[in-house]
């Protein structure tokens, strides 16, 4: 927990540790950063105005480092056009919240980030022990890379199944199209943005009855996409 008022530091890591977590507190980015580099955390939040670093640079930076690359990333942010930056240009976060928060809020969301699997190596999500997610009728069996929506077998692409998963087993948290390309696409950079929009399209034509009103893979304006909360 980064963050330099002391009252909304103390506050949230109070709740934090109520809830069972261990929690770590820190007041400058600089020495967040040097701590990311040496402890592997398995969630960060992040406020966005800290003194030494600010915490979009840092989350960059933690992007950027071995230790704590693909940890999930929650970002306070004071005002609307903070939270702008952190879901637009490749902040790396993975959902954020304005202040003034309900701590309950907060600690709602990062329950929810710390129940999503690892996005790296392939591996699967802990939903049930079979790999199995299933979430409005949808269902997607991770070992057999199979999808049935209603009781009907979907046909996906691999990038659709990818896709797919990511949001489904984050429903209700908001992807921005960065965040997607990054990870779906991973490091390739002969896509751009658009790609994600066309991959939605492709994939709300393959799940939804009517792609036109999406039941499942909702637009969130402005800021990017997500799979309906529960
Ligand atoms: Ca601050």
């Amino acid at each position: 927990m980064v963050e330099d008022e002391p009252n909304i530091r103390d506050l949230v890591c109070l709740h934090l540790r109520h809830e069972g977590y261990d929690c770590d507190a820190e007041a400058d980015g600089i020495r967040a950063l040097e701590r990311a580099g040496a402890v592997r955390y398995d969630l960060m939040v992040l406020d966005v105005m800290l003194p030494g670093l600010d915490g979009l640079s840092l989350c960059r930076a933690v992007r950027n480092g071995r230790l704590n690359k693909d940890a999930p990333i929650l970002m306070l942010t004071a005002r609307r056009e903070e939270s702008d930056k952190v879901v637009g240009l490749e902040s790396g976060a993975d959902d954020y919240l304005t202040k003034p928060f309900g701590v309950r809020e907060l600690v709602a969301r990062a329950r929810a980030l710390l129940r999503r699997p690892p996005l790296t190596a392939g591996a699967g999500p802990h939903a049930t022990e079979e790999g199995i997610v299933r979430i409005h009728g949808v269902e997607i069996d991770v070992p057999k890379r199979r999808v049935r929506i209603d009781q009907r077998d979907i046909e996906l692409t691999a990038q659709e199944f990818r896709m797919l998963h990511l949001l489904a087993t984050h429903a209700g948290i908001v992807f921005s199209r960065e965040a997607l390309l990054g990870k779906i696409w991973r490091g390739d950079t002969f896509v751009t943005v658009r790609s994600v929009d066309t991959l939605v399209k492709r994939l709300r034509r393959r799940i939804e009855a009517d792609p036109a009103v999406p039941r499942y893979l909702l637009t969130v304006w402005g800021v990017g996409y997500k799979f309906a909360d529960v």
